[in-house]
């Protein structure tokens, strides 16, 4: 039986591969050639490799949303004893009771009870849409998912619980489960945390790129290189941090005329007068020099001009290098972040498959691409291009 493996490495930029940090990649890509991978815009990053469509046609771009509601989490009273990171690991414990494996990401509990997430199940929960996951059901493919902390069999999930929460022992279950499927995926995420935290420069990268490079070679060792379908690839890029800017002490007070959101990478407004509309506005415009308030055709170029204001009236986006701190989401300022623009080829990301492929392509070309390595056929209009045709 030709099985297949699709490796996912967060947050793995295409030059992060070279002989000497990771050799073993490296080596393929010597042998396959080195694709290069442009990611989406947003946090949505994953998106066109599940489905074969720009999230902007599912309506998604990043996690939280606001639509006018406010509502305090059912079990927040029984939540209060405990920080920060641990809510939130109880909250998708919770979530994933209630049938939702779309985790929360974490963030400032004060602004929690306004926003909900536009996603709320992974994609093998959803019947609506065409999935790698429906195409396998139908065809009767045994699969393999491992999506931390997901591990997704066959249509069922399950949480892996480990106080190691590193790749080494997201590896270490993931071999021990390798059995009888004919399709498996890992994804590993220590170069996301690493690269968010020291930077996409840093020492403490290299030595997560060898240790990473390492755990892709184990794992192949269960594969034969020539006859078993290979697929690595990487959901977006990282980009090293050089300015910090605090807009939040420059803004009015949140909620009463209005409410924001704060992403590392940018700011989206909510108006509920007009008067406070033009008062935040030029505060941003004061700002320039960090980041712009962008436009319709910018937002039509980013594919993220939806007919709805769910992720708000008006976003105002950093340049590449400028962390917006605060934010909902770190404690303190990191030194790498992804979600800027795209015109930074930091942000630029890789692929590599054992066969000969097309090296320009884009995150929903995945989807096409993997089901004819597997000669499986999708039944949907989508928007990738298999990058086995010319
Ligand atoms: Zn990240």
């Amino acid at each position: 039986m030709v099985k297949t493996i699709v490796l996912m490495l967060d947050a793995f930029r295409r030059d992060y591969i070279t002989s000497r940090n990771t050799p073993f990649l490296y080596g393929l890509t010597r042998k396959y050639g080195l694709g290069q991978l442009k990611q989406h815009f947003g946090f949505k990053n994953t998106v066109g490799f599940y489905t074969g469509v720009h999230p902007r046609k599912l309506g998604l771009f990043t996690n939280y949303i606001y639509d006018k509601k406010i509502r305090a989490f059912p079990y927040s009273i029984l939540l209060s004893p405990f920080p920060g990171k641990l809510k939130f690991h109880l909250i998708n414990f919770f979530n994933h009771l209630q049938g939702n494996d779309m985790s929360y990401p974490s963030i400032n509990m004060d602004y929690f009870k306004y926003f909900k997430l536009k996603q709320k199940k992974h994609f093998f929960q959803q019947d609506s849409i065409e999935t790698l996951f429906s195409v396998f059901k139908r065809n009767e493919i045994g699969y393999l998912f491992y999506d931390f902390p997901f591990i997704i069999e066959n249509g069922k999930s399950r949480i892996h619980y480990t106080f190691r929460n590193n790749d080494e022992a997201r590896a270490k279950k993931f071999l021990k489960l390798i059995n009888k499927h004919s399709f498996y995926y890992i994804h590993l995420t220590d170069l996301d945390s690493i690269g968010h935290k020291f930077g996409p420069k840093s020492s403490e990268i290299k030595r997560t790129l060898r240790k990473t490079d390492g755990l892709v070679k184990e794992i192949l060792s269960n594969f034969d290189l020539e006859k078993d379908n290979i697929l690595i690839w990487s959901d977006h890029g990282m980009v090293p941090i050089n300015k910090i800017f605090d807009l939040q002490s420059k803004l009015p007070g949140f909620g009463k005329d209005y409410i924001y959101f704060l992403e590392s990478t940018m700011a989206r407004f909510w108006f509920f007068n007009k008067k406070i509309k033009k008062q935040v506005l030029s505060i941003l415009e004061k700002h320039k020099d960090k980041g712009k308030i962008l436009s319709k055709q910018d937002k039509k170029s980013l594919k993220i001009d939806f007919n709805n204001n769910l992720y708000g009236d008006e976003i105002f986006l950093l340049n590449s290098g400028t962390l917006l701190y605060p934010n909902f989401f770190n404690n303190v300022p990191v030194k790498g972040m992804h979600g800027y623009d795209l015109s930074d080829r930091n942000e630029t990301t890789f692929l590599i498959i054992n066969r000969k492929f097309r090296k320009q392509a884009k995150m929903e070309d995945l989807f096409p691409t993997l089901l004819q390595l597997m000669q499986l056929k999708f039944q949907s209009k989508i928007d990738g291009k298999s990058l086995f045709r010319k």
